[in-house]
């Protein structure tokens, strides 16, 4: 049965497609509004990072329909592990860490862009409308009114526009308007309010390399990574098996920063000196250097994420985080199939209670994600060679190895799960404290002591699984996408 109850979406990105998608399931009238013009009319064929998705991401997409799944799926590549491309005199020196011990420990490589043009096809297919070149400039929340300027195409004049809707969906991403507006709103209204915006001083610029030839061996199932200590490149596979680079590298602070590159001459000497297997590879990185923006990188902490019944901020507009644990867009896609779930069981009870519901179930998860993409990010700065740490990192796969219905990483707890990042964080924590003690005055896992691991675990790690109710059936989310086998070339 249609319902006229309109809800505005503002920000066409990729979790205010799938929301916009998933509010026509429930037959609302959807109108998404987006700054820019139509991603699919983009002649360059649309350059953008690549992000991977992991289970929480799929699990929204299937939540939709196996239709919607399967296509977005068709334009991912399993990527089944990182290879680390050491600097050393040899340029092939790599080293393979596996995700986990089976295929369907993979996560899946996409292009950001493609994956929006594909969403934005189907919210179309579902009957959302869609509104381009639509940059809101504020929210009038009292009377939930959406207020634009645009252009008049002939004039060339400006207007302002005004849509008045029953609820508003800020997802217009880390700068959020409606978030500025939500904020400001609740602060009026003499709410104790969250506003904490801290800038990482990183920065990161998009870069792309052509599909490589055979003798480059570059195994295209895998995420490659160029490690450098303060400063790395990161590639994920496209489908057509070309990858698209990142580069990440600090805001400012000598030559080895956004900043000091600045020169062809410079930018041509960093990449030859700290990454001479992959410049081979990469024929225009000078020109896309020099002409790719550079985007910044910070984490985001606001509280309230809604107001009332009117407006509700979802995605990165409520949590944008680092890009440390690759979960942004996997946290934003799960924020919409939670709303949607909480929007079954408690659309009776009125809008309003279900954005308290929301509000309730994601802040603590938006937060505990925020910060493990801090913590991961500052480990792979400081850690990465200190030796405790990495015979830590031993010692936990082999926990997993010995103990698999006990023990599982925080971090295939993230990308393979679906159990509460909030609860993930928790569990990183009790195991921090485990392979600290289970590693002390220890040099190798062949020392560690897996009696007292065993009592260790039993002593701190059950009794947190059986008071959340997790078993080990939820260590691993199962979907028919996850491939059986490793795929071949
Ligand atoms: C380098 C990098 C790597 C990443 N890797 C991963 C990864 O591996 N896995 C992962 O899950 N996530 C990753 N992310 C994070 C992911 O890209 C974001 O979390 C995701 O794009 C958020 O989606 P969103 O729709 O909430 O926001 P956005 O993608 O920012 O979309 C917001 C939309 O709103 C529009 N908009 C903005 N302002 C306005 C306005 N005033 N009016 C109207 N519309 C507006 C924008 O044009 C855009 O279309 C990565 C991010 C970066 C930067």
């Amino acid at each position: 049965m249609a319902n006229n109850t309109h809800m505005g979406v503002v920000g066409a990105g990729l979790t205010g497609c799938l929301l916009g998608i998933y509010l026509r399931k429930f037959q609302y009238k959807v109108t998404l509004f987006e700054s820019r013009e139509d991603p699919r009319k983009n002649q360059e064929g649309g350059r953008s990072i690549n992000l991977v998705l992991t289970s929480r991401g799929i699990k929204a997409l299937t939540g939709v329909s196996e239709a919607l799944a399967e296509r977005v799926m068709k334009i991912t590549v399993p990527v089944f592990g990182r290879t680390l491309h050491q600097l050393s005199s040899s340029s092939s020196s790599t080293t393979y860490q596996p995700y986990g011990p089976t295929p369907q420990h993979c996560n899946f490589s996409v292009s950001r862009w493609e994956l929006n043009t594909v969403l934005l096809t189907f919210a179309e297919e579902m009957g959302c409308e869609v509104h381009f070149n639509h940059p809101i400039t504020h929210v009038d929340i009292e009377t939930k009114t959406l207020f634009f300027y645009l252009q008049d195409p002939v004039s060339t004049k400006l207007y302002q526009q005004r849509y008045t809707v029953d609820h508003i969906f800020g997802t217009d991403g880390g700068g959020s308007r409606c978030r500025q507006s939500l904020l400001g709103y609740s602060e009026a209204q003499g709410k104790e309010v969250q506003n904490i915006s801290q800038p990482l001083r990183y920065g990161y610029k998009e870069l792309t390399m052509p599909k490589p030839p055979p003798e480059a061996k570059m195994d295209v199932f895998s995420l490659h990574i160029w490690p450098r200590g303060s400063h790395f490149l990161m590639a994920l596979p496209n489908h057509d098996h070309s990858y698209t680079i990142t580069l990440y590298l600090p805001e400012k602070g000598g030559d080895l920063s956004f900043e000091g590159l600045n020169s062809p001459e410079k930018v041509k000497k960093y990449f030859e000196t700290y990454y001479p297997d992959a410049v081979e590879l990469m024929p225009d990185f000078v020109k896309e250097y020099m002409e790719n923006r550079t985007g910044f990188l910070g984490t985001i902490f606001v509280n309230p994420w809604t107001v009332s019944d009117k407006l509700a901020l979802v995605g990165d507009a409520a949590h944008a985080f680092t890009p440390f644990f690759g979960q942004g867009c996997n946290c934003g896609f799960e924020d919409v199939s939670v709303f949607s779930e909480i929007l079954e069981k408690y659309q009776e009870k009125g809008m309003k209670t279900v954005f308290d519901q929301y509000s309730l179930s994601r802040k603590s998860n938006g937060d505990a994600i925020g910060n493990m993409a801090l913590d991961n990010f500052r480990e792979m700065m400081t850690k990465t060679a200190d030796e405790k740490f990495l015979l830590e990192k031993a010692i936990e796969i082999e926990l997993s190895n010995r103990f698999p219905d006990l023990y599982v990483s925080r971090y295939v707890l993230v990308t393979h799960s679906l159990v509460g990042y909030d609860l993930c964080k928790q569990v990183g924590l009790i195991q921090e404290k485990i392979l600290s003690e289970l590693s002390r005055g220890k040099t190798s896992v062949a020392q560690v002591d897996f009696a007292l691991a065993q009592k260790l675990i039993q002593e701190h790690l059950v009794p947190f699984w059986k008071k959340n109710n997790i078993s080990s059936k939820d260590f691993n989310y199962s979907s028919k996408y996850y491939p059986t086998q490793r795929s071949k070339l």
